[in-house]
């Protein structure tokens, strides 16, 4: 049988997010169908008995990546400009999206 489980919980997650069944919570958490998550952690059976990302924690993910994407950010060319104003975690997200490359404290937008 083919490994498709990360695809169709990757679907689950996206359909979870067109229902709108998610909630932000003042601490930074999200309640995601009713689960409490976290950036690393869900309340779930599938996250706490089976160990595997489940579709919670992926539609957190994605929804903090849309979060992270509706800033409207200046594509400052000098990365320490761009700390001092997003900060690193910022740059550091926007570095695994694939958005911008550093390089000798230079900033690539891509
Ligand atoms: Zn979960």
């Amino acid at each position: 049988m083919r490994q498709n489980n990360s695809v169709s919980r990757e679907e689950k997650a996206k359909q979870i997010i067109a229902r709108g069944e998610f909630s932000y919570n003042d601490d930074g958490t999200m309640t995601i169908r009713g689960y409490l998550v976290t950036g690393t952690s869900c309340e779930c059976m599938d996250f706490n008995i089976r160990g595997v990302t489940c579709k919670h924690l992926i539609a957190y993910n994605m929804l903090k990546a849309e979060e992270l994407q509706a800033i409207n950010y200046m594509k400052l060319s000098q990365a320490h400009e761009f700390v001092k104003i997003y900060g690193e975690k910022t740059l550091d997200s926007l570095k695994a999206m694939g958005e911008v490359v550093e390089e000798h404290n230079h900033l690539i937008w891509l």
